[in-house]
């Protein structure tokens, strides 16, 4: 077996090392620089509270299975985790909107939540004033975790199974030879090792300088007051027993600590910790994850608006505070994974306590079996292309979070800070153009432009508008911009869309076929849209791969995890090369009715339709441009798509753009392409199906050629298959033709949920909203009677049959 050496024993190293001996892995070793298991580190004074249900499927999922661990590890003396409930107070009705979303939302991802009046809030929890909010949301399986319990109870597991531990060692240095990690250099000697799983909590990044990996994460100081006794809970003789309270609008949150309160506060300014600022256990007076309590910070208003919603706080003051250090990452997501740079060097980082049990599961299964069970690809530490790996972009973003952390989160609100950080070339044109960006991987990227203004009276009539929820971040243009490329044409930045990846040199072809699903020896010039699955057969990614020469291959995928997925693949010793040209290469995209006859006028001798069919590529120049032209259909429609180097993309830009005046080609946004994808059935990763899913779940079997003699989940594929799906990707048309949800909203089949929306969109050639849902097999197969919960209200929806569909 494996030498293991997990660094931290904090509750996500203990998590981690719990599970992996649960699967059957030994040999493991757990160093810790502080004393064991009160180490010192953000652990040692969380106060635990555990909101389960967020928007994230994978988050919420985490904290599903860290509360069922901590429920296991419990004694009747000693609960791990105190099932009390949790309140999320509304003081807005924006919130109080937000808060039935999320009700939904927990439907989708299999949670209970109710909304309840004010009154009702201060029944389940009488320390709450009910004059002060508007209602909550109400989660009978949050509660209070204790973390130190449950690490003791793991360790003794861990132990009991030949983990050893090691108090107050320190990790100094780690060796890497030909990229793989080799030793761990400790203050207790060196240890040989062939898998290191970094769990050093906010001190992450230091290690990673280790091993030359960025760790992108930012420490911050958080406030957390302990309160006087109340007199309301004089005679409490339980630790907790009222439920938590969370109050996102003043950026609070409360629990019960014997007879007095806990309070935690997100209002202060942002008090950013440089890791090197932070001391080393026993230098200092507090521990080392405890920076001193400003008062200043949380007596101006913080207290004021505690007292508020809690009266009895009031007479009761307070009776200490810390400045408590954990960390923030620029998108508010974990850092996961084995790191693509050195092999064997894993971190777990970022790690709530709340996640933290179920990161050590999913940790373990990845380990152990190559995927893990759950997808955590938002999660994955190689996500971050090297724009975000500078401390310039990922500190100031991490800040940016942690002041939003109770914002109400629009799914399409842009960041603030770190923008610009990519650029194609045609941004001086598009801002020209009234471009409305938006970020995607970095790159600025058009969501709509004001100056197709003038469309929007022109589709009038068609348009659907929006209200509400779904009226924020949005534009009648982008319909406009939908219409119109339908019926004329439209031209899109493809820039941002995908990673474009070359893939060249001798068994170039055999490392993709073992990487693919579909056959890859074909004609140069062939395009072929296919999958990569992982090992136990979920989608990895959907990827399209263009043979531009016998060896050489242009592949386009979804982003920097599926990029950083292939190159982990690339055998040892291999001659083949595999050259990122993201950065310095651009696309762009015409598409709609008019899209071959503007190409055709542009040069009739190479766009000669004759010489073209669904699914070719070639390299050709327009003007004095050089591209690789691909020519495929979309959205019902003729789409030709083109890459060139980016010192030539204006001169691209400018061609087309002349070239379709006469035709109506308009600048397209981002927007405009995604209801357009929807429209057409096109289905995305990461948005309609993720690693959790099979090609047999989601339609895309057709992508999958079972007679290739081997490649990458295979064998499980044809498992599956013969089991059967456990959920299958449908199409639903909602009845009422004026209403348009947005997407997670809960599907239900005769009163109980039967899967949830994934992608959301208007189907205007039918005139009603659309979407993909993904539903248990039983509700897919009968004549269901479905609809869908969107802020509360339930409206009805057909699935879209292929004689709905084919008279679209
Ligand atoms: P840690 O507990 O910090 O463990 C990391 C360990 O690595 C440390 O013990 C450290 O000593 C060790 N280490 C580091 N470098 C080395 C080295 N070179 N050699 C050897 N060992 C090393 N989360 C919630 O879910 N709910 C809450 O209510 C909550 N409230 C919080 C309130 C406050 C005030 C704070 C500060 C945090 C709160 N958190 C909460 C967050 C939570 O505490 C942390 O996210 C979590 O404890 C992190 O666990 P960890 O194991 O990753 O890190």
């Amino acid at each position: 077996q494996k030498k293991i050496i997990i660094i931290g024993a904090g509750v996500v190293g203990c998590s981690t090392a719990y599970y992996l001996n649960k699967m059957g892995q030994r040999n493991i070793t757990v160093i810790e620089q502080g004393p064991l298991f009160e180490t010192g580190g953000s652990t040692s004074h969380a106060p635990g509270l555990v909101f389960q249900l967020g928007f994230s499927k994978v988050l919420t999922t985490l904290a599903n299975q860290t509360v069922e661990t901590f429920k296991e590890l419990s004694n009747k003396d000693q609960p791990s985790f105190y099932s009390v409930g949790s309140l999320e107070v509304a003081n807005t009705e924006e919130r109080l909107e937000d808060l039935k979303r999320k009700a939904g939302v927990g439907r989708s991802w299999g949670m209970e939540a109710n909304i309840l009046t004010p009154e009702e809030c201060a029944q389940k929890n009488s320390l709450i004033n009910p004059d002060e909010i508007l209602g909550g949301l109400y989660v009978a399986s949050d509660g209070i975790a204790k973390p130190l319990r449950a690490i003791d109870e793991m360790a003794s597991f861990a132990e009991s199974c030949g983990t050893k531990f090691y108090g107050h060692t320190e990790v100094t240095d780690i060796e890497v030879v030909d990229g793989q990690v080799k030793a761990v250099e400790t203050s207790a000697g060196r240890f040989e090792v062939d898998l290191i799983i970094c769990c050093a909590g906010f001190w992450g990044p230091r290690i990673g300088e280790m091993v030359g990996v960025t760790i992108p994460l930012q420490p911050i100081a958080h406030q957390y007051v302990f309160s006087n006794d109340l007199q309301e809970l004089a005679d409490e003789t339980e630790e907790v027993t009222a439920p938590l309270i969370r109050d996102q609008d003043n950026a609070m949150y409360f629990r019960q600590v014997f007879n007095g309160i806990g309070i935690g506060s997100y209002q202060h300014r942002p008090l950013p910790v440089e890791v090197s600022e932070i001391t080393k256990y026993g230098e200092a007076k507090e521990m080392p994850s405890v920076k001193q309590f400003t008062p200043e910070d949380f007596f101006e208003k913080p207290w004021q608006d505690a007292q508020k919603l809690i009266p009895g706080l009031k007479q009761a003051g307070v009776k200490r505070g810390i400045n408590g250090i954990f960390s923030f990452t620029p998108d508010g997501m974990p850092l996961l994974g084995e790191s693509q740079k050195v092999r064997g060097f894993w971190v777990a980082e970022a790690i709530w306590v709340t996640h933290s049990a179920g990161v050590g599961k999913q940790m373990a299964e990845w380990i152990i079996n190559g995927a893990p069970t759950l997808d955590l690809e938002l999660c994955d530490i190689n996500r971050f292309d090297t724009y975000a790996q500078s401390p310039a972009y990922y500190k100031k973003r991490s800040i940016e979070n942690y002041e939003k952390v109770y914002d109400v989160h629009h799914p399409f609100m842009p960041p603030e800070t770190s923008r610009d950080m990519r650029v194609s070339p045609y941004y001086i044109r598009q801002k020209t153009l009234g471009a409305y960006f938006n970020e995607k991987s970095g790159w600025e990227q058009p969501q709509w432009y004001e100056a197709n203004d003038w469309l929007v009276a022109k589709y009038e009539k068609t348009i659907l508008k929006r209200e509400g929820w779904a009226a924020e971040y949005w534009s009648p243009i982008i319909e406009a911009e939908q219409l119109h490329t339908r019926q004329h044409a439209g031209l899109y930045d493809g820039t941002a869309v995908k990673k474009r990846l070359e893939v060249r040199g001798e068994g170039a072809l055999e490392f993709l076929q073992q990487l693919t699903t579909s056959n890859m020896d074909v004609p140069i010039g062939h395009v072929t849209s296919t999958l990569m699955l992982h090992e136990l057969a979920g989608i990895k990614d959907e990827i399209k791969v263009i043979r531009t020469a016998a060896s050489t291959f242009f592949v386009l995928c979804t982003g920097a995890v599926e990029a950083s997925w292939i190159k982990k693949h690339l055998p040892v010793s291999s001659r083949i090369v595999i050259q990122d040209l993201t950065a310095g290469m651009c696309g762009l995209g015409v598409m709609g009715a008019k899209a071959s006859e503007i190409m055709y006028s542009l040069d009739p001798q190479i766009f000669v339709r004759s010489e073209w069919e669904i699914g070719r590529a070639k390299e050709v120049f327009i003007g004095n441009v050089p591209v690789l032209a691909v020519y495929d259909s979309y959205a019902g429609t003729e789409r030709w798509e083109f890459f060139t180097t980016s010192d030539q993309g204006l001169q691209l830009w400018d061609a087309l753009f002349e070239a379709g005046r006469e035709y109506q080609l308009i600048p397209v946004g981002d927007r405009a392409l995604e209801n357009l994808r929807i429209e057409s059935l096109s289905l995305r990763n990461g948005k309609d199906f993720w690693s959790e899913h099979d090609p047999y779940e989601v339609g895309l079997d057709h992508m999958v050629d079972l007679n290739k003699q081997t490649f990458i989940g295979k064998k499980a594929l044809i498992d599956r298959k013969e089991k059967g799906p456990k959920r299958l990707l449908t199409t639903l048309l909602l009845d009422d033709p004026s209403i348009v949800v947005m997407g997670y909203e809960p599907v239900f089949d005769e009163g109980k949920v039967a899967g949830f929306v994934t992608s959301a969109g208007y189907e205007y050639s039918i005139g009603k909203g659309m979407v993909y849902a993904l539903l248990s097999p039983k509700s897919v197969n009968k004549e269901s009677e479905l609809s869908i919960e969107y802020f509360g209200q339930r409206y009805t929806a057909k699935i879209m049959t292929k004689s709905t569909a084919m008279t679209n």
